[in-house]
């Protein structure tokens, strides 16, 4: 089977967040399941400048290509590398005016931008004659690629077996502009009703994704569910509802080569189940570096952009009973000034007891992963959530709201069966919050028996690229059966 991944961001090409890591990683496990992946994003600005970073090469393959239906006399060249480490191509849409921005979503024209790409991709399958089966692509900035396929190109004989498959990464963007571009995409003017792309007097992309893709998944069974109601619907729940017997939840996976305690050079001492001691000297270097007092107490990592999903507020009202527990918080994260101030006061309010670090640093990251006991993340909704899978392959135990992907990869610790990897709790409220928190902090400080079981499952617990790949190779297989 032959795939054509459609994304924004591909590691370590351009990176933004967690996307770039999954169009990065999945081809290359698709590759080990004999699958032909193929990769396809726009050549921002970055990419040139990573590639001696990351060593690798730009080809130009086809130059001067045209979009006949957009508004528009842009021309696009098409490059080509490969995944480093990996014979996975990658094709990128190179066009000065659209992808020269130093910020990859910080372009001229958001709407246009996407557009463009969108259009661009389909006009270079055919113009490089690849033969792929399923067109996979992600997010709202390629969702208009499954409207093309079923308007514009539907009589096109070279699309006529292609399928596409649309995975949402996070609902909350959704690529919302006014109506005036659907004149841009040359799209039919018809597509502009409730059935369509038509989103409160203005046109949704997401919702043309949803809508005209052959299977959708999002990445993670819970989230998939959640979605489809009010609270998580972000006012897309009934189109998804609509869609529900072709939408799909497939968690994302870790790279457990780059994600490795055993090896991993950025944390101070290397560690294994079997070698746990050694996890405390990180513990105790950590609080070193962070000029906290180096003391047995719990130490608790937040790694985290500072925007409200991450459920910030209910940790703000509870902070101050925290401290009560006499653990150490540890976090590192930017965003919203708001919570930057908050936590910076709270560190001074309680400077032996808090370290608020407001920088982004995966090297300090990985550092709070290796050195701390616990890991919070209490947030709103959770599509997968990284973090938490970090955190539980460094065997620090997460203490999560059990929403979308922390619902699929952290289960509350059950003492008569020695069984779960971490701590939680359902209803998004401070007081739960704080329950959860004092749970872990009394199992660390008096059930030592339990708290070693807890690290043994957390490090064992699956969350490799391996089990993830399977389930998109189903997927595709769903996507194409419903072709024939
Ligand atoms: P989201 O994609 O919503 O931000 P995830 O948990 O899926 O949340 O992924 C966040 C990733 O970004 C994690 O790998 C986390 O370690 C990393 N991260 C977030 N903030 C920072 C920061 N300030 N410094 C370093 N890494 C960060």
């Amino acid at each position: 089977m032959k795939i054509a991944l459609i994304s924004y961001e591909v590691y370590p090409f351009a990176k933004v967040g967690g996307l770039a890591d999954v169009v990065g990683a999945l081809p290359k496990y698709l590759e080990k399941l004999s699958v032909a992946p193929f990769v396809f994003m726009p050549k921002h600005k970055i990419v040139e400048d990573n590639a001696k970073k990351f060593s690798y090469t730009l080809e130009k393959v086809k130059e001067n290509l045209e979009i006949p239906y957009l508004k528009t006399d842009e021309k696009f060249d098409i490059y080509i590398s490969k995944i480093p480490g990996s014979n996975v191509p990658v094709y990128f849409i190179s066009n000065q005016y659209y992808f020269s921005a130093e910020d990859v979503y910080n372009g001229p024209d958001l709407a246009e931008q996407a557009i463009y790409f969108s259009a661009a991709v389909l006009e270079a399958l055919k113009a490089l004659e690849l033969d792929v089966d399923v067109i996979h692509v992600n997010d709202w900035q390629t969702s208009l690629i499954p409207v093309y396929l079923k308007t514009l190109y539907a009589e096109d004989p070279y699309f006529s077996k292609k399928v596409s498959v649309l995975t949402i990464h996070n609902l909350g963007y959704q690529g919302v502009f006014e109506s005036k571009y659907l004149k841009f995409t040359g799209l039919p003017d018809s597509l502009y009703n409730i059935n369509g792309l038509e989103f409160y007097g203005k046109i949704n992309f997401l919702k043309g994704g949803i809508l005209f893709s052959d299977v959708i998944n999002t990445v993670s069974p819970t989230y998939a569910q959640e979605i489809q109601t009010k609270e998580y619907g972000e006012k897309l729940d009934g189109v998804l509802r609509l869609r529900s017997e072709d939408l799909y939840g497939i968690l994302n996976g870790i790279d457990y080569d780059v994600y490795n305690p055993e090896t991993d050079s950025r944390i101070y001492a290397n560690y294994s189940l079997k070698e746990i001691g050694k996890k405390y000297e990180n513990k105790r270097k950590l609080q070193e570096e962070l000029g906290l007092p180096v003391r047995e107490v719990p130490v608790i990592g937040m790694i985290t952009r500072l925007v409200d999903q991450k459920g910030l507020d209910i940790l703000a009202d509870v902070f101050r009973y925290i401290t009560l527990l006499d653990v150490q918080f540890v976090l590192l994260g930017t965003g919203d000034r708001k919570y930057e101030t908050l936590f910076k006061e709270f560190e001074k309010e309680f400077s032996d007891k808090v370290s608020a670090n407001i920088k982004f640093d995966i090297n300090l990251a990985q550092k709070i992963y290796a050195g701390s006991d616990m890991f919070l993340m209490p947030s709103r909704y959770e599509p997968c959530g990284l973090g938490q899978m970090y955190s539980l392959r460094y065997g620090t135990i997460p203490i999560v709201r059990y929403t979308g992907g922390l619902a699929d990869t952290v289960k509350e610790y059950y003492e008569k069966t020695f069984s779960g990897n971490g701590f939680g709790f359902k209803e998004y409220n401070s007081a739960f919050l704080l329950k959860s928190v004092a749970r872990a902090v009394d199992f660390y400080r008096n059930k030592k028996v339990h708290w070693k079981k807890i690290i043994e499952n957390a490090m064992k617990t699956d969350l490799s690229w391996e089990k993830s790949a399977k389930e998109y190779l189903n997927l595709y297989k769903i996507a194409v059966n419903k072709k024939v």
